[in-house]
């Protein structure tokens, strides 16, 4: 999402902030938005940048607007999946292609706050939030993930632990790095440390090319509300009962994790990982 608005809202002067008319349980907006408009009216967006799975729009009187998407929140520069679900406009001077942007959620779980740089510090400061997965050191692999027992699929999904890393893209990571989900995150041995750390940044890096994935429910689009094509790539997401292409040997089993769904084969992430090598 950011990559897909960052081109249409760096550098553009904020000129109005409202929430919009719905039916629904309103999200949380701290300050109210009355307040945010105030502070952020005619301010520059200087940066757009993301923390995590937060979309963080920095303004040029040092104020961040983070945006926290968590379940079904999409941040969008066009046509929106429905109007009913719409929480805010943030809107921008000038006339060009896209001058506006909405913050859309379905069911209502996102977060918008606005920080001075202390408060940003406090709320979201790197104690707070783990490494980006996208830089995390091999290092910091075996440093963070020995300090856990959990097993790895939660683990990685744990943004204190890494940050970056949604339900999605833990299954699809593990299973290329042939690891099974249910595996203590301690007991990896520093080959397995080394296939994760590439599978973590290949997965991530092709899920940012074709701009995430849009499952069946349509749930995901990009900033210009087209559909992801990263689901396409899924060889175990959702994929349950078929035969893994991978190996083409087994067939991608199900299962849930701390109430998440897990898809992996157990042929190719076999516990004791013997067979292929
Ligand atoms: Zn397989």
């Amino acid at each position: 999402m950011v990559r897909g608005i960052r081109p249409f809202v760096e550098g553009r002067r904020a000129i109005d902030f409202k929430g919009c008319p719905t039916h629904c349980r309103p999200i949380s907006i701290l300050p109210p938005c009355a307040d945010v408009f105030h502070k952020i009216q005619n301010q520059v967006v200087t940066t757009v940048g993301r923390m995590g799975k937060r979309i963080v729009l920095e303004f040029s009187n040092r104020l961040s607007l983070v945006i926290e998407p968590r379940m079904t929140g999409l941040v969008l520069m066009s046509h929106p999946p429905d109007t009913t679900h719409l929480r805010f406009e943030l809107k921008f001077s000038g006339r060009r292609q896209f001058n506006s942007i909405w913050f859309w959620d379905r069911r209502g779980l996102g977060t918008v706050r606005l920080f001075d740089p202390d408060q940003r510090e406090n709320a979201l400061g790197k104690t707070r939030l783990g490494p980006d997965a996208l830089e995390i050191t091999e290092a910091q692999w075996r440093e963070r993930l020995g300090r856990t027992r959990r097993a790895i699929k939660t683990a990685l999904l744990d943004q204190k632990l890494v940050a970056g890393i949604g339900n999605i893209y833990a299954s699809e990571i593990l299973h290329r790095a042939r690891i099974d989900p249910q595996r203590c995150a301690d007991s990896l041995n520093s080959n397995e440390l080394k296939r994760l750390a590439v599978a973590v940044r290949s997965v991530l890096e092709l899920a940012i090319e074709l701009e995430g994935s849009t499952l069946g429910d349509g749930t995901y689009r990009n900033a210009l509300n087209k559909p992801g094509q990263y689901q396409n790539e899924h060889r175990v997401y959702m994929r349950d009962g078929e035969q893994c292409t991978t190996c083409n040997r087994a067939t991608i089993l199900r299962m849930v994790q701390t109430q998440r769904s897990t898809f992996h084969c157990s042929y190719c992430q076999k516990w004791s990982g013997w067979l292929i090598e």
